[in-house]
């Protein structure tokens, strides 16, 4: 059975956990240093709000080591604020940790249009997708792989081992983007 720690400090993550658990996969919740060390074959980063986060996970003492992990090939999903803290360029900002290589522009949808549910494409099929204060990735490096669009917008990524959405799947009923984060931690698992 494999297993997924969910970054837990802030935001969205117990319906991952819900999910996760329809999908029979394992999960436990991560809210301290300490959590770092427990075996896991996979890593969510939630949904929320970047700044927060950043600021709780360096207040925690977290944040060089969740790092680490990910750097040294942990699966790794970030939806929304999660895939903020992955992104290598921020408009404006600085860069949390700077991984994922995108560039990406914050709370890019207007104000009417705040969040949205709306149908999206992946490359087999159609699905539906939420978008909440979502940011909008501009401009992808050679190594991404878009993995969604939405109106020819890219929404979805994929770099090796690092996956990443500006829209929250755990929302929705589709699970496939959860099968393709599943099949990227069994491929590495198999390598
Ligand atoms: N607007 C949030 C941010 O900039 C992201 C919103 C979300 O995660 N749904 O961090």
């Amino acid at each position: 059975m494999l297993t997924i720690g969910i970054l837990a400090i802030q935001g969205a993550f117990i319906e991952h956990e819900k999910r996760l658990k329809g999908l029979k996969i394992n999960t436990f919740e991560i809210r301290q240093l300490s959590d770092l060390t427990k075996d896991m074959d996979g890593l969510i980063l939630p949904g929320g709000e970047s700044t927060a986060m950043k600021r709780l996970l360096v207040d925690l003492g977290m944040f060089e080591s969740l790092k680490r992990r990910i750097i040294e090939g942990l699966p790794t999903f970030g939806i929304c604020a999660g895939l903020i803290l992955l992104a290598e360029d921020i408009m404006h900002e600085n860069p949390h940790f700077g991984l994922l290589h995108i560039s990406l522009a914050r709370n890019f949808y207007g104000r009417q249009k705040d969040s949205f549910k709306t149908i999206g494409d992946t490359e087999n099929q159609k699905i539906p997708m939420t978008f909440i204060r979502a940011p909008k990735i501009m401009s992808i490096k050679k190594d991404v792989t878009p993995i969604a669009w939405y109106q020819g917008d890219i929404v979805g990524v994929k770099q090796n081992h690092i996956l990443g959405t500006t829209f929250h799947p755990e929302l929705d009923r589709s699970n496939v983007i959860y099968d393709i984060f599943i099949q990227m931690i069994k491929d590495k698992k198999n390598r």
